[in-house]
């Protein structure tokens, strides 16, 4: 098949969904590549890199598959003809316009997103490729924003105690946090709903916060908690939060609002000069005073929640996301080489939003 990588054209996206390395194994494999002029640049990838793995600059919206890092804007999906397929992350459970614009196009849509979170599936986990990114990049904002050290220090000057870091919502994002504070120092600290991560923070080296509820949900994901557990949570977790010099937050439950797991008197209570990280902006933050896509100072506590950070690190972002992109594409190849996706493999059938389906039913999934 011929392959097409576009050039991102939402704001802010420095990531691009091939890098030259990927290109070139897919060209041994003998799928031809078109890149538009430019791609990579945000990645700091010039055109000649490309042409030098074996891909032609050119015109990537006819070719028969389209591989995207951000959901395509609607004259994007205007350049799509009927029967192209088209690769990259598609927010289908927010799905509100972009999945039924696709399919009203005729175009076959897979979304990364919802490629299942099973073992053979891993090197195709958009999801925790870019969430590990995000759990990096959250920890050194919040070392940035702070007004105290992360480490401890002894020195002729007097002794600095380490900096104590809570990470509410421990998946991907979450343990990558964990992992990162501890290198840089601090004394980390993980909570979720979901008890069997216990081990995997213990495992970083951080302290596991017990607030005895269990949500676990279907998938490996939390559930919505109850009204009750909801109330028994934030009055925990108030009295844990103002012990904090740093909070980290990346709970999300699919396809619902981001829990409010920080309150506004919990963040209040904070000492001044901490800092709280909220990374579920997009799906409305999980600290009631955030405010998405800002950093704001309240009380002396400073709240950042940074939107689409994985773009803040375009160049290993990209690498991650390639391989990730890649190995879906060459799931979609038989043994000859041809595109022929077989939707009786569970991978394609859960991550293919826009056929065999009618859509609305998919997009509610
Ligand atoms: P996510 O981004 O959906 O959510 C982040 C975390 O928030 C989750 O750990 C969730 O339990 C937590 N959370 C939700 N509501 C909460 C609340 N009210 N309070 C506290 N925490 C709350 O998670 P993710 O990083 O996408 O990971 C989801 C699952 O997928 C995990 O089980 C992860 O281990 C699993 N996973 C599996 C594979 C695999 O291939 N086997 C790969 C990656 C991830």
């Amino acid at each position: 098949p011929l392959v097409g990588v576009v050039r991102e054209s939402a704001e802010g996206e420095r990531r691009v969904a091939l890098v030259p390395k990927v290109v070139s194994s897919l060209v041994g494999k003998g799928v031809r590549v078109v890149v538009e002029a430019g791609a990579g640049l945000g990645a700091l990838i010039p055109d000649e890199l490309y042409v030098d793995a074996g891909a032609e600059i050119g015109d990537p919206w006819s070719a028969d598959v389209v591989v995207k890092v951000a959901p395509p804007s609607e004259s994007e999906v205007g350049k799509l003809a009927s029967g192209t397929t088209l690769i990259g992350f598609l927010a289908p459970r927010n799905a509100d316009t972009v999945i039924p614009a696709l399919a009203a196009a005729g175009v076959q849509a897979f979304a990364v997103e919802a490629i299942p979170r099973i073992s053979r599936a891993q090197v195709m986990d958009a999801l925790s490729s870019q969430a590990n990114v995000a759990g990096y990049k959250a920890v050194l904002l919040a070392a940035s924003e702070s007004t105290r050290f992360f480490p401890m220090l002894t020195t002729a000057a007097g002794t600095v105690k380490p900096a104590t870091v809570l990470v509410l919502g421990v998946g991907v994002a979450g343990l990558q946090a964990l992992a990162t504070a501890k290198r840089l120092g601090a004394r980390p600290t993980g909570y979720d709903v979901r008890p069997e991560v216990a081990d995997q923070v213990r495992s970083v080296g951080a302290q596991w916060l017990d607030l005895g509820i269990d949500a676990a949900g279907e998938g490996g994901y939390a559930r919505e908690l109850t009204e009750d557990e909801r109330a028994q949570q934030q009055a925990a977790l108030e009295k844990a939060i103002a012990t904090f010099d740093v909070v980290i937050t990346t709970a999300l439950v699919p396809g619902r609002p981001a829990p409010r797991l920080v309150t506004a008197a919990a963040a209040s209570a904070m000492k001044p000069g901490s800092v709280i990280v909220d990374l579920a902006g997009e799906t409305g933050g999980n600290c009631e005073l955030t405010e998405p896509g800002r950093t704001v100072v309240k009380n002396d506590v400073t709240i950042c929640s940074p939107l689409n950070l994985p773009a803040t690190m375009p160049e290993h972002a990209s690498e991650l996301y390639s391989k990730n992109v890649s190995a879906l594409l060459e799931l979609m190849l038989d043994e000859s080489g041809a595109f022929a996706p077989d939707f009786s493999d569970e991978v394609l059938e859960k991550s293919c939003v826009t056929r065999n389906v009618p859509t609305t039913e998919k997009a509610d999934a």
